[in-house]
């Protein structure tokens, strides 16, 4: 018996058909985990309907490292098998050391862009051009990881933030998307996560003495914590002209 209200039984059940109609009309399908609670929620959901689907993840040399533990943690628990494709020249002891298949993306359009970042500014590639940053760590390797896809799924929601209120359950925008949990509240997800005892990336604990928390999660210079009036993507790029918004994966053409 779970404890869930019989108004998110339905909005589970209907969750798990959108998923379950992508499987039945889509040869290649794979879930994007960020390894933030969003993802949580969607890759157990897809699980249900498929244990086997194929998982990838995009991590990059600005995750918190309390994310690399706890992917390692989580797939231990879970037994997530995630691809992860990372710009970097070697593959993370952590990663290396507990068997995770990384798939290494070539540096040098990064490295170019922080030396012109320094060179220009004085600041780091994340702070001078952060859409620069997001292209070349998460939209680029986002490319690569479905390139030979044909629909992906992702824990995309429409209540996390202002540029996430249109999205529809099933993209056709080139690469088809399929957001089985667009309409899940924030708290939604998190009681979801706690019926089902999946634990939380360790950061949506932190305690801030002024009460904000982080709602949203991302790489460790681009995250800070919010007021729990605010939205939940208001903690991400925060004083930049990328304030609440997107890295890019979900605005642009993938393939
Ligand atoms: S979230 Fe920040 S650090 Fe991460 S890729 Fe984007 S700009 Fe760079």
């Amino acid at each position: 018996m779970s404890g869930y209200d019989n108004d998110f039984v339905s909005k589970l059940e209907h969750s798990k058909e959108v998923v379950r109609d992508a499987l039945n009309e889509y040869d290649k399908v794979a879930v994007a985990c960020s390894f933030g609670k969003d993802s949580m929620a969607a890759i157990h959901v897809a699980r249900e309907v498929d244990p086997e689907i194929p998982i990838f993840t995009i991590l990059t040399p600005y995750k918190p490292v309390e994310t690399f533990e706890y992917l390692v943690d989580m797939d231990k628990k879970m037994n997530i098998n995630p691809i992860v494709y990372l710009v970097g020249k070697e593959v993370p002891p952590i990663l290396k050391d507990n068997n995770i298949n990384v798939k290494l993306l070539p540096t040098d359009k990064f490295e170019t862009a922080c030396k012109e970042a320094e060179k220009e500014s004085g600041k780091p590639i994340y702070e001078y051009d952060p859409d620069k940053c997001c292209t070349l760590l998460k939209v680029d390797p986002t490319k690569e990881a479905v390139k030979d896809l044909d629909a992906w799924v992702c824990g995309l929601r429409n209540t996390e933030g202002r540029t996430r209120k249109d999205y529809k359950e099933v993209e056709k925008r080139g690469l088809v998307k399929i957001n089985p949990i667009l309409t899940w509240t924030e708290e939604e997800v998190l009681s979801y996560l706690k019926e089902n005892e999946i634990d939380l990336h360790p950061w949506y604990s932190k305690v801030f003495p002024d009460g904000r928390r982080i709602r949203s999660l991302g790489c460790a210079p681009c995250t800070v914590p919010i007021y729990d009036n605010q939205e939940e993507r208001d903690g991400r790029w925060q004083g930049t002209s990328k304030c609440g918004g997107e890295c890019g994966i979900h605005t642009q053409r993938l393939k």
